[in-house]
């Protein structure tokens, strides 16, 4: 089985991994660009499936299926290919400054902990403990002891790091122009007028998605750009957690650079950093660190994350094509489900296969629950 993927993100790189590990035959990636550098490397990182849930549905259990693949993951792309991407499992802090937030935190804790999800309650003077440089307007606060991060443009030079020695062929400045589709099957792409042929064709194009489908008048939830863009602070090293609050969070790195994200904009496909996103995000951060008040950040930048409808991904076989798979959508959550869509991708392509966990995501379903 030769298979030909559309997208050098994390998504498709992590897609072309799991089907070379799978046994599939030629694998191919396509990108227009450098690979990587597009939402996958303007991402914050974080591995955050209970911090950012109220209730345990489909999407929840997904995002904790592939939390719980990262650890395997992690340690087998080392092993693959020495690179380490950080994965670090301190926890994710929420903080709230008001009573109002307080308040909001704690009903989401008690049907957090109806569901199951693990998280722990702090007080003011807990908080100061695990992060003493955090503001002291931290009224109230919760852990999530399961939730963390990995360093995503790490992750995405091990993906390619594994390409590179595993055969998989990764073509930059190769944008797909078109899906061949003959008899309504795909057989392959056609790229700066030639076309490249394979058994099954993945489009793996993040918020670019639905340029390509359209085009081919291929029936698939619709995916737009979201805008995002994050400040970064270098040298600051005194911070363990990622926090959420104030309307932003932080990350800490390991190489002491303190990432502040994330704005969330309908801006086309514009990817400029702007004077109020720069401004919104330095008042989140500084209202968590007041420290940070007054000094500028070191880095700014934007990316596109993909989002279909309801901001859950569209993952499996596009019904009416044979041959023609789809991996994107996945907005918010994009790194963290990473090594989840690697394998209902690789179970669609080589066994025309929908494990339990990725029927929801099917590009079927979500076309429903669109017209619903
Ligand atoms: C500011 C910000 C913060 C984020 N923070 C987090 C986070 O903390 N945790 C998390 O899990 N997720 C986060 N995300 C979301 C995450 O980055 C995305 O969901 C994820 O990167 C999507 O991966 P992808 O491979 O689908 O898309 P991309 O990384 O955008 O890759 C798609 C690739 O396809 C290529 N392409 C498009 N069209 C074509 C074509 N016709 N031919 C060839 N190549 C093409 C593009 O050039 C691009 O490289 C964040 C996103 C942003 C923007």
């Amino acid at each position: 089985m030769n298979v030909l993927i559309i997208g050098g993100g994390v998504i498709g790189l992590a897609a072309a991994r799991k089907l070379r590990l799978a046994g599939a035959g030629r694998i191919t990636v396509l990108e227009k660009g450098r690979a990587g550098r597009e939402a996958s490397w303007a991402a914050a990182g974080m591995l955050a499936p209970d911090a950012e849930t109220e209730t345990v549905d489909a999407m929840y259990r997904l995002c904790r299926r592939s939390n719980e693949l990262y650890s395997d993951f992690a340690e087998r792309l080392a092993d693959e290919t020495g690179i380490d991407i950080e994965l670090d499992r301190t926890g994710t802090i929420c903080a709230a400054f008001s009573e109002t937030e307080a308040k909001h935190l704690n009903n989401r804790l008690a049907s957090q902990l109806a569901a199951g999800i693990r998280t722990e309650s702090l007080s003011s003077a807990d908080v100061a403990r695990l992060e003493p440089r955090l503001s002291r307007d931290v009224s109230a606060a919760v852990l999530f002891p399961d939730n963390g991060q990995v360093e995503n443009r790490k992750l995405v030079s091990a993906l390619l790091e594994f390409a590179r020695r595993n055969s998989v062929e990764v073509l930059e400045d190769s944008p797909a122009d078109e899906l061949l589709i003959r008899n309504g099957r795909a057989v392959g792409v056609s790229v700066k007028g030639e076309s490249l042929e394979a058994d099954a064709v993945v489009v793996a194009a993040g918020a670019w998605a639905s340029k390509l489908l359209v085009k081919a008048d291929v029936r698939c939830p619709q995916v737009t750009p979201v805008k995002g863009q994050i400040i970064a602070y270098e040298h600051f090293s005194a911070m363990r957690h990622v926090v959420y609050g104030a309307g932003g969070y932080l990350v800490p790195r390991r190489d002491c650079r303190l990432l502040v994200g994330a704005t969330v904009e309908d801006a086309g496909f514009n990817t400029d950093v702007t004077a109020d996103g720069v401004l919104s995000l330095r008042r989140s951060a500084e209202r968590l660190l007041p420290e940070l008040a007054g000094r500028e950040p070191d880095d700014k930048w934007a990316g596109l994350r993909p989002y279909a409808g309801g901001g859950q991904p569209v993952i499996g076989a596009v019904p009416g094509v044979s041959g023609l798979f789809v991996a994107t959508g996945h907005f918010r959550n994009g790194i963290l489900l990473a090594p989840v869509t690697a394998d209902l991708i690789t179970e669609a392509v080589l066994n025309d296969s929908v494990p339990e966990i990725g029927r929801p995501f099917l590009p079927a379903s979500g076309m429903e629950a669109a017209a619903s």
